[in-house]
């Protein structure tokens, strides 16, 4: 808590010694100190506990025996470059592709989420036959990652702006589609949306790529809609450009019914970029694309190196992590548990994967009387930090939870994080929330 002289140290520091917009957890409230994981449980230096639900970097759980043993043994073998050969990393690469539909079947491999969409923008500029190969289609509140490139295609980024330049990030090359809300947002199906992406094609006679998160986690934890993604697809596709689909959030068996959200829409993307929970923690990430997308990158004559991408270490963690998933059926359980958690959500109301605060809801859509309850949102936040248990508060509003724990989480872990949703609204309504 912020009375704690260890916490007040650390966050004094942090705020003196590095960059003043550099994030932390609950920064008024004097941090979480995390110097110890298990499962689904973080450490403070005291001993005391919290209920991790904000954390799918340790989508494995933390400090998962069997990932920590194949990582330390490859750290007491070698700490190099990717350019060497390995037989860890010819391991990881088949199967990581393994996990993939056929059609993607070639790797590069990257140390963050920002790498891997960094990497896709410069391989579907090459690939793309479009008028425009360099444009790219984002979608609004969308984050791909903290790099100029994916800054550029992350508007959820520009919106925290709050010296009026907001625009100035919003680069000529970028085009903004709404983000496809049927609850909140301007539409109600997933075809209106599309057609919204097919309108910039027209304008602009074709962009290189459309970028999306499978769900759109900073927006607020969005599913996309029926029939949107396959629309655009063919839209995108027809125009000479390609799909990239970010499953830094999604991916690694956290969909529960599939290894990667976007099979769950019944689409194959030209290029897939991955990180997260890839490596349990260390730095990994991934760009998979089909052969002839890579082969036209390759075909400017320009290697590809990153030099620590693809060193045995993160080849390690990267196997480690698909065993544990394997053996522990992380998958299955994310999908049984998941289900137990929408279950025990409906009766407090909910949304797909975040919990939307709102004032009035109304069956019949207008859009207009439903109101997001920012305040709430962050009432509830904080009374569950007192209660031991971490979320976090995203989406254009700031009225959305995200509960996005290990994969290791269990029905009680639930129940938990339930029963201090219910108490947190008991008594935000006694103290006039509402
Ligand atoms: N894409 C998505 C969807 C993300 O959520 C993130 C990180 N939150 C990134 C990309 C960037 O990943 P990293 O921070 O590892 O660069």
């Amino acid at each position: 808590s912020s009375t704690n002289p260890i916490n007040e140290r650390l966050v004094h520091n942090h705020l003196k010694n590095q960059g003043p917009n550099v994030s932390m957890f609950y920064r008024a409230d004097g941090g979480v100190v995390a110097v110890k994981g298990e499962g689904a449980i973080i450490y403070e230096p005291d001993g005391s506990s919290y209920l991790d639900c904000a954390n799918n970097v340790a989508g494995c759980g933390h400090s998962h025996p069997l990932i920590v043993k194949a990582a330390v043994d490859e750290i007491q073998n070698i700490m190099t470059n990717g350019r060497f050969l390995h037989p860890l990393r010819d391991a990881y690469v088949m199967r990581l592709l393994a996990t993939l539909p056929p059609e993607l079947d070639t790797l590069y491999l990257v140390n963050s989420g920002s790498e891997a969409n960094d990497l896709a923008l410069r391989m579907a500029r090459q690939y793309s036959t479009s008028a425009n190969p360099d444009h790219v289609i984002c979608i609004d509140c969308a984050y791909h990652g903290h790099v100029q490139s994916v800054v550029d295609v992350s508007p959820y980024k520009w919106r925290q702006c709050t010296d009026g330049n907001a625009e100035s990030y919003h680069k000529e090359h970028v085009h903004v589609v709404s983000a496809p809300d049927t609850y909140r947002g301007p539409y109600k199906t997933g075809a209106e949306y599309a057609d919204e992406v097919k309108l910039v094609l027209e304008d602009t006679g074709g962009v290189g790529a459309f970028i999306h998160e499978s769900i759109l986690g900073c927006g607020g934890q969005i599913m996309m809609p029926d029939g949107y993604l396959p629309a655009v697809y063919d839209a995108v596709r027809s125009s000479g450009g390609c799909v990239i689909a970010d499953e830094v959030q999604t991916g690694f068996g956290r969909p529960g019914t599939s290894f990667w959200q976007f099979q769950h829409y019944g689409v194959t993307p030209d290029i897939v970029t991955m990180g997260k929970p890839m490596g349990n923690g260390y730095p990994i990430g991934a760009v998979a694309c089909r052969r002839e997308v890579a082969e036209r990158f390759a075909a400017s004559g320009i290697e590809y190196f990153n030099t620590y991408g693809g060193n045995s270490v993160a080849c390690a963690f990267g196997n480690a992590v698909l065993d544990a998933i394997e053996q522990d059926g992380l998958q299955e359980n994310a999908r049984v548990v998941g289900e137990y958690l929408m279950k025990r959500m409906r009766s407090l109301k909910e949304l797909p994967s975040g919990v939307e605060f709102v004032k009035r809801r109304r069956t019949d859509y207008t859009g207009e009387d439903i109101i997001p309850h920012e305040k709430l949102c962050r009432y509830v936040v904080d009374f569950l930090k007192y209660e031991r248990i971490i979320v976090s508060r995203d989406g254009p509003d700031g009225n959305v939870i995200k509960i996005k724990p290990p994969l290791v989480f269990t029905n009680g872990n639930v129940d938990s994080l339930v029963n201090g949703m219910k108490q947190a609204l008991i008594e935000a309504e006694k103290t006039g929330y509402f």
